[in-house]
């Protein structure tokens, strides 16, 4: 068996722009935001793949693409050795039973109508696995698995009744519930309370092992991903620019983004504070990327050849790779 879970070859996501009749009578030309432009990386089987970077970056859009929720431009998804991008709506249904997702926001991806436990078990329903009584044996089993206790008390309440906490818990159990291969977290902790932040990671790890999945963790925050990712990678504006073993890349981070985005990472320590900001300027506009490193208007270290030719991924230790003119000359 291939080791790989997933593997994703040049995937390109382009989003026209809406304007006016006129405007694109007048102009001849339709415009794209290039949200994700042509990302390749695999998923091993068993890992936690992050893929990190600011609000922009694409890797929302990536998230998504893998589990086909929206289509892709160009390129390949390949899960469990078959490309999925050729499949047609019926053979994608079966297969999403293989792979799921964890919303950020869960009170939104709950149905505030019905109950908690019918919310989890909805998907068994749909797909012919189980009803009544079965489905609430499974339901209860899962709930309790996430922590979701009392489960029989819990299962007859609507979201609104639950803590944030609690509906998170409830978003990982409807994950769950299918028993899949895959799961994406879309920024899963974010919207929780600090305070159990660190107590849905340890339980996101924990399921991992019990149920042997696989996630592809995204995320904003590198402090979240040193926790829970095997390997990274740092996107910006719809392009990977560096990708690797988490320590490796943490610990001899080689592209300046990714410099600048863990010397932002706030430190647990009251006697040290950080100097460090992000990097100057916001993401530049997708529609029009910059020429050459799309990075180089915010690079502190940008040379001459930055604006004018766009740097390949390459490798710079083992399993490491970075896009940076200044690791190849
Ligand atoms: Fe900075 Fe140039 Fe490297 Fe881009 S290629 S990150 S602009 S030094």
């Amino acid at each position: 068996m291939n080791d790989n879970l997933v593997e994703v070859r040049d995937l390109k996501k382009w989003f026209p722009v809406q304007t006016s009749f006129i405007e694109t009578l007048m102009t001849r030309r339709l415009d794209y935001v290039r949200a994700v432009d042509g990302v390749s990386f695999d998923i091993k089987r068993g890992e936690v793949f992050g893929l990190a970077g600011e609000s922009g970056s694409g890797k929302t859009t990536t998230g998504r693409l893998i589990l086909r929720l929206i289509e892709p431009t160009q390129g390949h998804i390949i899960f469990n050795g078959q490309d999925i991008v050729a499949l047609n709506s019926k053979q994608m249904r079966e297969l999403r039973r293989q792979m799921q997702i964890i919303f950020q926001d869960p009170y939104a991806s709950l149905n505030p109508r019905m109950k908690i436990g019918d919310g989890i078990g909805h998907a068994l329903e749909i797909h012919g696995i189980a009803r009544g009584e079965d489905k609430r044996e499974r339901v209860i089993t899962i709930m309790e698995k996430v922590g979701l206790t009392p489960a029989a008390t819990l299962y007859e309440k609507y979201p609104h009744q639950l803590s944030g906490g609690q509906r998170q818990r409830a978003v990982i159990a409807r994950a769950l519930i299918l028993t899949p291969e895959l799961i994406v977290a879309d920024e899963p902790i974010a919207m929780a309370d600090v305070s159990v932040r660190a107590l849905l990671l340890e339980l996101m790890i924990r399921l991992k092992e019990e149920f042997g999945l696989t996630y592809l963790f995204i995320t904003h925050d590198l402090a979240t991903a040193k926790y829970i990712c095997d390997r990274i990678a740092i996107m910006y504006l719809g392009r990977i620019v560096e990708m690797g073993p988490l320590k490796e890349v943490y610990g001899h981070a080689g592209h300046p983004y990714t410099q600048a985005l863990l010397a932002a990472v706030p430190v647990p320590d009251p006697h040290f504070r950080r100097t460090a900001a992000l990097p100057r300027g916001e993401i530049p506009n997708p529609v029009n990327p910059p020429s050459g490193c799309r990075f180089h208007p915010r690079c502190p270290v940008a040379i001459e050849i930055c604006s004018q030719e766009e740097p390949e991924l390459v490798q710079i230790a083992d399993s490491h790779y970075a896009a940076c003119h200044l690791l190849t000359r």
